[in-house]
């Protein structure tokens, strides 16, 4: 019997592993920079902690958790994003207690939701992204998006557009919910099933409705930068000055929504313009959340973050051809001739190891050629070549794969050697 992966996942594989490695590097080394620690929580959680930290009226949890009970009967559900997780350790674990504030926390792992995979969706996908939990201050916003597309700036990618937005706050919002209302109202018929329910739950979501993203109702709907009143105003505009003043071009688009009842003030995108890349534009979202610590059960606490898939972004490389600096190759093969040689060379391949070089040796009994031919498929870049009569006269061979050129070498020099010649 044979076994098929599931729908929706994707097995990373050697080759395609090193260049997700590579992005996620570049995740860690820039949250390092921007001081941004690591926090790793459990792939599920109580399904409550989803419905509430999500959000009910959202599409991840009316239709795209993966939720079982477990032996004793509690219901749990695969994370399907990284925000509510985060939170709940910043309010389980008291990191609201630490001095200093905002906590900045990063996470990078995989994510499940049932959703209809296509280019770009999956429904195990891996996310990275990070939280700033604790602080209202506009410059934590303008570093959260900077770090995004610090990110995919130095993976190389040079078509990215970030969009941004605000929700207000909770008077401006109320506001402007009233006016959607009245808005959508008469002709609430012509929408989805979806929109419907949406119209009084959470009628901000309908300007991001995907069925419903061409009708004319959406164009012409009240903006809610209208209803901000004169803080949320003066928030919105401290977050575009840094922006500028950091040299961060952006866009405003008064019906970019993030859903939740407690998202305010600062919405972002980021978007891929590169030519070819498909339907899915969007390659990170992010926002401020600061109802979400009260809404299970913490202190009240201000925060903001956002999420990228890896996903989209390899995609995203691929769209723009950008070839990733990834070196593929091992520093040394040790070819060997004979029984006696091959016996040495273990013990010889282990203490280059051990050195930090990355070495291979053949395990299948090749011939010379057999072995040559494996080491240039490797991309050796050295190929140490031993025989049972270098070996009686306590000396190997060193070819450097690229010149061509061939020393000989003690042998009780050859780690020395190797190491000086394959110094990063
Ligand atoms: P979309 O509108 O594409 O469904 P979303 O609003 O559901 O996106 P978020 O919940 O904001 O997405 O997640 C943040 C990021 O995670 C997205 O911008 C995207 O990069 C990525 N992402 C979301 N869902 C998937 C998926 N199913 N497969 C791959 N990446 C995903
Ligand atoms: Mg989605």
């Amino acid at each position: 019997m044979a076994f098929n992966i599931p729908r929706g996942t994707q097995d990373i594989l050697p080759g395609e592993s090193e260049r997700w490695q590579y992005v996620e590097n570049i995740a860690r080394e820039t949250c390092h920079a921007y001081h941004y620690q690591e926090i790793r929580t459990p792939i599920f959680e109580h399904t409550e902690l989803f419905s509430r930290g999500v959000g009910e009226s959202t599409d991840i949890v009316q239709k795209e958790m993966y939720t079982f009970a477990d032996k004793k009967g509690r219901s749990l559900t695969l994370r399907p994003e990284g925000t509510a997780s985060a939170v709940r350790s910043f309010v389980e674990n008291k990191l609201f207690a630490n001095p200093i504030q905002p906590t900045k926390l990063y996470y990078i792992g995989p994510m499940f939701r049932y959703e209809r995979p296509q280019t770009g969706r999956y429904r195990q996908f891996y996310q990275f992204g990070i939280e700033a939990i604790g602080s209202s201050d506009p410059a934590i916003d303008a570093e959260v998006i900077a770090l995004a597309m610090s990110v995919y700036r130095k993976a190389g990618l040079k078509n990215i557009k970030l969009v941004i937005n605000s929700l207000g706050d909770k008077t401006s919002r109320a506001a402007h919910r009233e006016a959607l209302i009245r808005h959508f109202e008469p002709r609430i018929d012509e929408f989805c099933g979806d929109c419907q329910k949406r119209l009084q739950q959470n009628p901000l979501r309908i300007l991001d409705c995907k069925k419903d993203r061409d009708h004319e109702l959406l164009k012409s709907a009240p903006s809610i930068l209208e209803y901000l009143n004169e803080e949320s105003k003066a928030y919105f505009s401290k977050v575009q000055q840094y922006l500028t003043d950091i040299g961060i071009s952006f866009e405003v688009d008064p019906n970019l929504v993030r859903g939740l009842d407690y998202y305010n003030h600062t919405a972002f995108e980021i978007m891929s313009d590169a030519e070819g890349f498909g339907a899915i534009t969007t390659l990170a979202g992010g926002g401020r959340y600061d109802g979400l610590t009260e809404e299970i059960g913490g202190p009240k606490a201000p925060g903001i973050g956002f999420a990228m898939s890896i996903e989209r972004l390899l995609a995203a490389l691929d769209a723009e051809n950008v070839k990733l600096a990834i070196d593929q190759g091992i520093d040394c093969y040790i070819v060997t001739l004979g029984e006696k040689a091959k016996d040495f060379s273990v013990s010889l391949l282990y203490k280059l190891r051990e050195e930090g070089l990355s070495a291979e040796i053949d395990y299948e009994c090749k011939k010379m050629k057999g072995q040559f031919k494996a080491a240039d498929r490797l991309n050796a870049k050295y190929i140490a070549i031993l025989g049972d009569d270098e070996l009686s006269q306590n000396k190997i061979n060193v070819k450097d794969a690229e010149t061509g050129e061939q020393q000989e070498v003690k042998l009780d020099e050859f780690i020395r050697y190797m190491k000086a010649h394959t110094e990063r």
